[in-house]
């Protein structure tokens, strides 16, 4: 491929298929349940403003046994798995609760690692050193960022509640301790132009990132964007909209100026069509059908096949070269 794909990744580390199965551990978020604020980050589905004490989580056992279940029928063939504490903040409980629902995971015998989904403003030398202690046990332990923009005036139009300062901290301070490093990326947040987006290449190369994701804009339906998006004309043309192949554009330009060694997970997101507030924005194919995500990967190789480019070609070498020595 022209990228280098995360199946890829963990086939080249494990010598087999493995699969990420998603965990809700019942963790919060500081940013809606009044640490930080309350009203969240303005894209975040409605549900996540649900309290924790209200969602009827199963227990991190069960939920594993169901994932597995589910995949080894659609696969059959029998893969590797990790945890992946998706919901939510996952850092964001004591030290000795973390431990206990990631001990959870880990004595699960099919469970060969976590990779644990968090906000960069939720981790402390404690957490990290756990999470460490795993990895020198010998499971694979990542830890994935959500950086959603590199632009400070962003994070503070969506009301992420940290800046990029801090994102750049956490990445480094993980990675400091030999863990991969995960970020993922909003595409086409209001206010950035295509040049912003493609900006923030060479600000995610500075950092000592294994693993990237890009997802386009989805307004979700209950979210504060949604009321944005319906009640603010100023708002509206502030968002850029991309038609599919703008998007596909767009995506390679990317992938050319990101570090050719960077692993990229995901190239835009899908959620089931009762939660988009606004179907006009979907990206459709030629025919009017409904551009499924598994689709884009094809879309992107081809477009990149079309330029004869790959990923990293058009790569900023000078911040290439500073993300070899982090520092916090
Ligand atoms: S997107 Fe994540 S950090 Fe933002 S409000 Fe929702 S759960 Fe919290």
């Amino acid at each position: 491929m022209r990228y280098n794909a995360y199946s890829d990744y963990f086939r080249q580390r494990f010598g087999t298929r493995v699969q990420k199965l998603s965990v809700d551990a019942g963790f919060s978020c500081p940013n809606r349940d009044g640490r930080l604020g309350t009203g969240g980050c303005t894209f975040c589905a409605n549900e996540a403003f649900s309290p924790s004490y209200l969602r009827r989580v199963a227990t991190v056992t069960a939920q594993l046994d169901e994932g597995i279940d589910f995949h080894r029928r659609r696969y059959r063939s029998a893969a590797r798995y990790v945890a992946y504490f998706q919901a939510y903040s996952n850092t964001y409980a004591p030290t000795a609760i973390l431990r206990e629902r990631y001990d959870e995971a880990l004595r699960h015998p099919d469970v060969t690692g976590l990779v644990v989904g968090t906000r960069p403003d939720c981790v402390g030398d404690e957490v990290l050193d756990l999470l460490a202690g795993y990895a020198a046990q010998g499971y694979y332990v990542a830890v994935e960022y959500g950086i959603e923009s590199c632009h400070d005036r962003t994070l503070r139009a969506v009301n992420r509640g940290h800046n990029f300062a801090c994102t750049a901290a956490a990445i480094r301070a993980t990675a400091e301790r030999g863990l991969p490093v995960g970020g993922h990326l909003i595409l086409g947040l209001p206010g950035e132009s295509r040049d912003d987006i493609l900006a923030e290449a060479a600000m995610l190369n500075a950092l000592p990132l294994t693993t990237v994701k890009f997802h386009q804009l989805q307004i979700l339906k209950g979210t504060a964007m949604e009321h944005q998006y319906r009640d603010d004309e100023a708002f509206r043309q502030l968002l850029p909209q991309f038609a599919l192949e703008e998007y596909i554009a767009l995506v390679c330009d990317l992938l050319e100026r990101l570090r050719p060694d960077m692993v990229v997970e995901r190239l835009a997101g899908e959620v089931p069509p009762r939660f988009q507030a606004c179907p006009e924005r979907s990206f459709r194919r030629s025919d009017g059908r409904l551009l499924r995500n598994e689709e884009v990967p094809a879309l992107v190789e081809a477009e990149l096949a079309r330029r004869g480019t790959r990923q990293g070609i058009r790569a900023d070498i000078q911040n290439m070269n500073q993300q070899s020595t982090p520092s916090l």
